[in-house]
């Protein structure tokens, strides 16, 4: 596996919200680092609850089972400031992923990618994650095709 670091807050955020996204955060002080998935869930426009949609952040708990991930909370697509745990979080306020997750994303909503941490990617599309090969790709974290829609 590669791991890309990127380089400025758009191009996170836009990884981030491209709907199927799978990225780490490292903290350069303590080298602590938590590896989430970031996944769009379809539009709801079925019943009386219209709603645009949420992304599923998820926590790889595993060490090396790439599909042993935690539910750990919701970014609405109408308020993508926000992170919020449900009642099916698995985990608290408190826990470190959470802390970090939350800590990390006002970083990125504020334009901010501060060099106390840094973000990576592993080398696949955050849309349709597909392996990226080309170095442009790469950079921006979307295949070519990809990233006409983000
Ligand atoms: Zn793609």
């Amino acid at each position: 596996m590669h791991d890309h670091k990127f380089t400025d807050a758009a191009a996170v955020r836009s990884f981030v919200l491209g709907g199927n996204a799978l990225f780490t955060v490292r903290s350069e002080a303590t080298g602590t680092r938590f590896t989430y998935k970031v996944r769009a869930s379809e539009p709801d426009t079925s019943g009386t609850r219209k709603s645009a949609g949420v992304f599923f952040v998820s926590l790889l708990s595993g060490s090396s089972n790439e599909e042993d991930f935690s539910y750990l909370g919701i970014i609405p697509k109408d308020d993508p400031l926000t992170f919020r745990l449900t009642v099916k979080s698995r985990a608290g306020e408190q826990a470190q992923s959470v802390v970090a997750f939350r800590w990390f994303w006002k970083q990125i909503m504020a334009g901010r990618l501060p060099g106390s941490m840094s973000v990576w990617h592993e080398g696949r599309c955050g849309r349709c994650g597909r392996t990226l090969t080309v170095p442009e790709s790469i950079a921006s974290g979307f295949g070519p095709e990809c990233i006409q829609h983000v």
